[in-house]
């Protein structure tokens, strides 16, 4: 299985990926982890990505494709691979098709968690608090939002071109939505 899953910043893309992944025994790779580790270990990396990370944009494309490019490059994504936050722009696409293609694989499909914008800023501004991430200010939620309707949003409609975009409603318990997400990937055929 190569599957995708999209949403905007709050979905609980994270917590789905962790269970998709884990029932199909594919590793979830997520950017936004990888970027943390490499900002919490002080790498070259890290140290690049943490400036775009703080301001809520995205880290950029060449960066992000080569980290991606070297992760699915692992033995463990040879069977296969969920990815969580990549691609995120329309150059990344094109990037993962290559690197897909370059292995005489498919994605089989691209899942993507839809919710309601005013309840993630919500969410997301609860979170901040309860964990006390001070960098984590209101401006930047928002900025964070935007970059992805401006940049993501409309991978949306490229995947939905291709006939792989399976849509979920993201509002709810998080068991609730992990069950629909598998309703609705039960129909999808594996590579
Ligand atoms: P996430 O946890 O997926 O929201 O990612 C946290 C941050 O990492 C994002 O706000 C971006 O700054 C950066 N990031 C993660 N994935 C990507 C990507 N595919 N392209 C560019 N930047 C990314």
């Amino acid at each position: 299985m190569r599957l995708i899953i999209m949403g905007p910043p709050g979905a609980g893309k994270g917590t789905q990926a962790r269970y998709i992944a884990e029932h199909f025994g594919i590793p979830a790779i997520s950017t936004g982890d990888i970027f943390r580790a490499n900002v919490s270990q002080g790498t070259p990396l890290g140290v690049e990505a943490k400036r775009y990370m703080d301001a809520g944009e995205y880290v950029p494309d060449e960066i992000t494709n080569r980290m991606v490019r070297n992760r699915i490059d692992e033995p463990d994504a040879k069977q296969g691979f969920l990815l969580d936050g990549y691609p995120r722009t329309l150059a990344q696409v094109e990037e993962l098709d290559g690197m897909i293609k370059f292995t005489g694989h498919q994605l089989d499909a691209v899942l993507s968690v839809v919710v309601d914008k005013d309840e993630v800023v919500k969410r997301l501004l609860q979170r901040a608090q309860i964990e006390g991430r001070a960098d984590d200010t209101e401006d930047v939620i928002r900025r964070r939002q935007e970059v992805y309707l401006e940049q993501t949003q409309p991978l949306i409609q490229v995947y939905g071109e291709r006939d792989i975009l399976v849509e979920v409603d993201g509002l709810g318990e998080v068991d609730e939505v992990t069950k629909r997400i598998f309703d609705a990937l039960d129909v999808v055929p594996e590579s």
